[in-house]
């Protein structure tokens, strides 16, 4: 225990070193990310060329979650408070998905129609579902399938007391995939930071912590659905914004009793 605490602490004085430059240094990679993009684009008859340049998008995106993973873990984090369209966004993250892993992947995206607002920060928000996204694509390896789904929820009394979720209404939003599937064993430990089971250099461990605390910090809730060799549902519920105007860069501790 001794030893998993003092390497939460270490990443936490990372996360606070990577909250300094992580603005910045997201600028950059969205702009070779752009560029890449347009490299795509342009290269149709190249198909080697476009190749590379759809590595190097693969890769910048990978460095961008990096730096989301690193940057869950500061205290200090600042985290936006703003009006967020959640169908826009899964709309761009599905874009983002679409573009950049295995086609054999076949990805639907099902909205409900319901009022989708929530507050939040977007890009916390949108790396969150990434993750869930690439890790779907991990436990598919031959392909299959990858649906987002919402629906409006609001849960009844007795779950929102079990787990400590104001009462009210939810934007419930449901990530799918008929991949490997976990064992009880593996799901008990998922949230845990440095959980991994994928070779060295292929997992950090960090992208379900993250993800949880993300949600959490949300005032949201994350559960799970698995079943081995079935497949996988993450179910992450967040509240519904009724007002709609748009809160500017409210400060907030992102991570107060993210792992209780
Ligand atoms: P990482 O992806 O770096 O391993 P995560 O915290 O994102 O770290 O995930 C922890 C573990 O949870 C993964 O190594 C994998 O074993 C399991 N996992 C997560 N998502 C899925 C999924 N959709 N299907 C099967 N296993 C999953």
């Amino acid at each position: 225990l001794e030893n998993e605490l003092n390497q939460v602490r270490k990443l936490e004085s990372i996360g606070l070193l990577a909250g300094g430059i992580a603005h910045d240094f997201n600028n950059l990679l969205n702009g070779i990310l752009g560029y890449s993009e347009m490299l795509v684009e342009d290269l149709e008859d190249r198909p080697e060329l476009q190749n590379y340049a759809r590595v190097i998008g693969q890769t910048c995106r990978r460095a961008a979650d990096l730096v989301y993973q690193l940057l869950s873990f500061s205290r200090k984090g600042k985290r936006k408070s703003v009006s967020v369209d959640l169908h826009a966004l899964l709309g761009e993250v599905v874009s983002i998905l679409r573009r950049t892993i295995d086609r054999r992947i076949e990805i639907k995206l099902n909205l409900a129609a319901v009022h989708h607002g929530v507050l939040g920060d977007p890009s916390q928000l949108e790396s969150a579902l990434i993750n869930l996204g690439v890790n779907a694509r991990d436990a598919m390896p031959g392909g299959g399938k990858l649906i987002f789904e919402t629906q409006e929820d609001e849960p009844d009394v007795t779950f929102c007391t079990k787990h400590g979720l104001p009462p009210g209404r939810y934007l419930k939003i449901s990530v799918c995939d008929d991949g490997s599937g976990m064992s009880p064993e593996t799901l008990d430990h998922i949230f845990e930071p440095f959980f991994t089971t994928k070779e060295p250099g292929h997992g950090t461990g960090l992208g379900l912590a993250a993800v949880f605390g993300t949600i959490k910090s949300h005032n949201g809730l994350t559960r799970v659905h698995s079943e081995l060799g079935r497949g996988t549902t993450f179910h992450l519920w967040l509240p519904l914004q009724d007002g709609g105007a748009a809160v500017e860069e409210e400060t907030a501790d992102t991570c107060a009793g993210r792992f209780s």
